[in-house]
């Protein structure tokens, strides 16, 4: 589903090169859980971000699904990502100032689609992630735990094949973490929808498929 061939990664700045990733090939097979972990600074977010089409490789190939990737136009990256991919960050990264269900609905705002079917849609992925009584909340009304899974429902409204989380139970206490977790591997499990994890916690990094880790940009195990 998502294939890595020898990608190399360069930060530049007028000042300093740093070398992010070296040589990392990688194929995640379609339906599998994989986690990355690896200290801080190896090169994790810079990996996943990669993969997510977010940020281009300094050398290397990436493709997801049939589609090679390195000829995208920035427009085309921006659609395939929209229609593939679903996004979950540490941090939410919700809006404070949209309601929960205008939260969710937001990647769809970039498709065809009508404000009845967008609301039918992101009521759905809602309710899949237990929040079906909370439409109308502010995520600064929330608990932490609650603010990730609205996050999920956004990461999934439009149906991804893919989900990429960067430490999505990082700010999380282990009851609320484990629940994310519950609702990842049923994606997962249900769905048949593949998922890239980073996480620094080895108890979920073991709940999933595959395990990889990675130091100083090289991918170790
Ligand atoms: P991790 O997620 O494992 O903590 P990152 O992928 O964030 O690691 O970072 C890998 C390396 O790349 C680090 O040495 C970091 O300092 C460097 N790096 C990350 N982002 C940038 C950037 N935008 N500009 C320059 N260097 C960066
Ligand atoms: P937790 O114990 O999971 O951290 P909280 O104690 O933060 O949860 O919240 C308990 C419940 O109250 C949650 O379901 C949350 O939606 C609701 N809630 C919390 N703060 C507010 C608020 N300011 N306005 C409305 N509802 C809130």
């Amino acid at each position: 589903m998502i294939q890595l061939q020898n990608i190399e990664k360069v930060y530049r700045t007028s000042t300093v090169e740093t070398l992010a990733l070296s040589s990392i090939s990688l194929d995640v097979a379609k339906g599998e859980f994989l986690s990355i972990m690896g200290p801080s600074g190896c090169g994790k977010s810079t990996l996943l971000n990669i993969m997510g089409l977010l940020d281009a490789p300094s050398k290397g190939q990436i493709k997801i699904g049939d589609q090679k990737t390195e000829n995208l136009s920035d427009k085309q990256l921006a659609n395939f990502r929209n229609q593939k991919l679903g996004f979950i960050f540490q941090s939410y990264h919700l809006i404070n100032d949209l309601q929960v269900l205008d939260n969710v609905e937001l990647p769809l705002l970039y498709r065809n689609s009508t404000a009845k079917e967008r609301k039918a849609l992101a009521s759905e992925a809602l309710a899949k992630v237990g929040l079906a009584n909370r439409m109308k909340h502010f995520p600064n009304q929330l608990s932490g735990g609650q603010k990730q899974r609205v996050a999920i429902a956004r990461a999934i409204v439009g149906r991804p094949e893919i989900i990429l989380a960067d430490e999505p139970t990082g700010n999380l206490d282990s009851a609320m973490g484990n629940e994310i977790m519950d609702i990842l591997m049923q994606l997962n499990q249900n769905d048949g929808t593949t998922i890239v994890m980073v996480t620094h916690d080895e108890n979920m990094a073991h709940k999933t498929h595959r395990l990889i880790r990675l130091f100083d940009g090289s991918q170790v195990q």
